[in-house]
C-alpha cells in the first residue's frame, strides 16, 4: 500500500466489522460509520446508515450476525456518508412484508434534505472537488438528494429523547457541531457513547472550505456533555473504535478545549478590532503544542487552518480586509494585466523567473501568487509561457498536496492539479 493509498485508508476508516467486548453492540466501518445495537428478537437499532457507496457491504456485515428486522434507524445528521446506505435494508423490509423502521432525525435535518434538492447541481460541484480522491476511485456522486428517507421521529433542538427497545435503553441528544442537525446516542446498559462525526478520531471538521457554517463553540459544549456520561465505548462517526474510559475522557476533554481554544482566542481578537488576515497569521503563531501533538487532534481530515475561517465567519461578515480597495474589486486578470504592464517588455519572463527562484527557495505559496500574476495577466496567445507558468504551477500543487495531511486540503491541491494537466492539454491543442 503506498503511503497516499494507506492516508485514503485511515481517512475511510477502513477496518473490519466487529462486535464491542461489551456484547450486543457493533461497529460496522465504511465512509461513515455505523453502529448497531441487537435487541434480541426485538430486532435491530442501527445509528447510521453511511452512503450508498457502502450499503451493500453493511447490509452483508449485519446479516452475518442476525437476521432481526430493523426496528429503528437513527441519522447522527444528514450528511451523504450517514444518511443515505439504506436502499438495500428497505428492499429486505418490503420483501419480507416486514413493519416500516421508525426513522429518527433531527428537526434540520429535514431542511437539509430539502437544501440538497434545491442545490443538487452545487452539491455535486463542490462534492467532486472535496471528495476528489473518490471520484477518481470511480464513486461519480456522493449525494442522492431524491432518495432521503424522511424521519417518522423528529428531534428538536434541547428537548432530549429517548426510547426502549429489548432490555435497552436509547438516548438520543440533539446538538450543533459539525452541523446543525447533529443527535449522539448513549446507551446506559453497554456504557457506549454513538458519537457520529462530533468526533471522527481526528482535528474537528470544523472549517470545510466549501461548507455552510460549522459551529465550534456548541461543539465544546457536546463534547462535555458526553464526558458526563463516563463511557467506556465510543463508536466515532468515522476511525476506529474508542475503548476505555481514560480514553475517551481523553479524546473528548481535549478536543473540547481544541474548540474552546479557536473560537475563544478569534472572538478575543475580533473585539480587539482586527481583520482576517492579522488575526489569521496570529493564530497559526499561538497554537499550542499540546494541541499539535495529540493524537485526537492530528489534521487528517479537517484542520486548525480551517477552525479559524469558521469562527470567523461565525460572527462576521464578508468584507475581510477592511482595505476599501477589496470592498468592490477589479477582476483579477484585469489586476495582473495591469502589474504585468508595469513591469515593462519581457516582464512574464522576470515574473516567471521569480516564482522559480521562490519555488527552489521552498517558498511554494509565494511562488503561486507569483505565477498566477502571469496565468491571469498574461495574453492568451502566449502559450509557451502559459505552458512554463501552468507546469510550475502545477509541480508546485502537487508538492503542497505531498506536504499536507488534511484529506481536505489535499484534494484541493489535488484536484487543482489535475485541472491545470486538463488546461495544459487544451493550450496544446489550440
Ligand atoms: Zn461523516
Amino acid at each position: 500500500m503506498s503511503s497516499s493509498d494507506k492516508f485514503q485508508a485511515d481517512a475511510l476508516g477502513a477496518s473490519d466489522t466487529i462486535e464491542l467486548p461489551c456484547r450486543d453492540v457493533w461497529l460496522i466501518p465504511a465512509f461513515g460509520n455505523v453502529g448497531v445495537v441487537n435487541c434480541g428478537d426485538e430486532g435491530l437499532v442501527i445509528f447510521d446508515i453511511a452512503q450508498p457507496a457502502f450499503e451493500k457491504k453493511i447490509f452483508n456485515d449485519i446479516r452475518k450476525f442476525t437476521d432481526k428486522p430493523v426496528k429503528y434507524l437513527i441519522f447522527s445528521h444528514g450528511h451523504f456518508d450517514h444518511a443515505f446506505g439504506f436502499r438495500v435494508f428497505l428492499k429486505e423490509i418490503e420483501e419480507k412484508g416486514w413493519k416500516k423502521p421508525q426513522i429518527i432525525a433531527h428537526e434540520n435535518c429535514i431542511k437539509r434534505f430539502e437544501k440538497y434538492k434545491m442545490m443538487d447541481g452545487h452539491q455535486n460541484f463542490i462534492n467532486s472537488q472535496q471528495f476528489a480522491a473518490l471520484t477518481q476511485k470511480g464513486v461519480r456522486r456522493v449525494v442522492f438528494p431524491e432518495t432521503s428517507l424522511d424521519p417518522t421521529i423528529i428531534i428538536r433542538d434541547n428537548e432530549n429523547y429517548s426510547f426502549k427497545l429489548g432490555s435497552f435503553t436509547f438516548e438520543l441528544y440533539p446538538e450543533w457541531g459539525e452541523t446543525d442537525d447533529a443527535i449522539w446516542m448513549y446507551l446506559p446498559e453497554k456504557k457506549v457513547i454513538f458519537s457520529g462525526d462530533l468526533i471522527i478520531s481526528h482535528y474537528p471538521n470544523v472549517g470545510n472550505p466549501y461548507k455552510v457554517q460549522r459551529y465550534p463553540k456548541h461543539w465544546a459544549l457536546a463534547m462535555e456533555r458526553m464526558l458526563q456520561k463516563k463511557a467506556e465505548y465510543l463508536i466515532p462517526g468515522h476511525g476506529a473504535l474508542i475503548e476505555g474510559p481514560e480514553n475517551i475522557k481523553e479524546c473528548l476533554t481535549i478536543t473540547a478545549e481544541a474548540m474552546h481554544f479557536v473560537h475563544d482566542e478569534v472572538v478575543k481578537r475580533l473585539n480587539q478590532g482586527k481583520w482576517f488576515e492579522e488575526l489569521y497569521h496570529e493564530m497559526l503563531e499561538i497554537y499550542p503544542k499540546k494541541f499539535e501533538k495529540s493524537k485526537w487532534l492530528r489534521p487528517v481530515y479537517g484542520c486548525y487552518r480551517f477552525a479559524i475561517h469558521a469562527v470567523y465567519r461565525l460572527y462576521h461578515g464578508w468584507y475581510n480586509s477592511g482595505n476599501p480597495t477589496d470592498l468592490f474589486p477589479s477582476k483579477s486578470a484585469d489586476i495582473a494585466n495591469e502589474l504585468l504592464k508595469i513591469a515593462g517588455s519581457n516582464s512574464e519572463d522576470r515574473y516567471f523567473e521569480h516564482a522559480k527562484k521562490l519555488f527552489e527557495d521552498g517558498k511554494l505559496q509565494l511562488a503561486l501568487h507569483i505565477l498566477d500574476v502571469i496565468i491571469k495577466g498574461t495574453d492568451t496567445q502566449n502559450k509557451e509561457m502559459l505552458l512554463r507558468s501552468y507546469s510550475l504551477k502545477r509541480k508546485i500543487l502537487k508538492k503542497q498536496a505531498n506536504l499536507e495531511t488534511s484529506f481536505i486540503v489535499k484534494n484541493i491541491l489535488n484536484n487543482g492539479a489535475i485541472q491545470i494537466k486538463n488546461k495544459i492539454k487544451e493550450i496544446k491543442k489550440s
